[in-house]
């Protein structure tokens, strides 16, 4: 999933990245309101973790303009604040959740995996043909057998199995399982595919992830 992270405290931000991005997300960081906004426009976001003492526009004045917008992403308020009044002016402002600071990185992680199954179309069971993935469990089995996999192959299989049957770029594939500003001359994506058909397609008859010549990848049950 793609997350941003919006907050002025760098060493906060950096702390809450890389959680995020142990568990297999791609995370963005702006640090102020501004930035944070302007990013969380341009480009789909399943989750925005938003601070909310912010240089410039603040936090709940960031969370009004993306509901006035139309924006329904899914947002998990940072607070330094436990008024009921303050819980009260983050909900209004449209917040899903929020987090009092200091907070537990565990705590963190349980609410934002919470507000993604609840953002996204539910979760139920991805299936490829003998490909089963679920999203909650990330348990990823193909013909009954269970498959392990790294936070990142993990990520990068169920981007591919939620576009089963279309073929994705390589630069949508950068965008959503890598970070927005990723070095894209590497040919990550691609040593990334090798590890993963390893794992999935090496001994199965049918192969499913196949190679887009010149455009990406697709995973697909029904071959060529
Ligand atoms: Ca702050």
């Amino acid at each position: 999933m793609r997350i941003l992270v919006v907050e002025d405290e760098v060493k906060v931000a950096a702390f809450v990245r890389q959680a995020l991005e142990e568990e297999g997300h791609a995370v963005d960081v702006a640090h102020d309101g501004e930035a944070g906004l302007k990013l969380a426009c341009l480009s789909e976001y399943d989750l925005l973790v938003l601070d909310w003492l912010l240089p410039g526009r603040d936090g709940p004045a960031v969370c009004r303009a993306l509901r006035e917008a139309g924006n329904r992403l899914p947002i998990l308020m940072l607070t330094a604040r436990d008024a009921v009044e303050d819980r009260i002016v983050g909900l209004d402002a449209g917040a899903d959740d929020y987090l009092v600071k200091p907070f537990a990185l565990g705590e963190l992680l349980a609410r934002a995996r919470a507000l993604l199954r609840r953002g996204g179309p539910a979760l139920p069971t991805l299936r490829a043909g003998d490909l089963t993935l679920d999203p909650a469990t990330r348990h990823v089995r193909r013909g009954g057998r269970e498959i392990i996999l790294s936070a990142k192959e993990y990520a990068l299989l169920e981007y591919l199995m939620r576009h089963a049957g279309n073929t994705v770029t390589r630069s949508l594939i950068m965008e959503h399982v890598w970070d927005f500003d990723f070095d894209s001359g590497t040919n990550v994506v691609d040593v990334y595919i090798n590890y993963l058909r390893n794992k999935v397609d090496r001994g199965h008859g049918v192969k499913l992830i196949h190679t887009v010549r010149g455009v990406g990848y697709r995973l697909d049950e029904h071959g060529e």
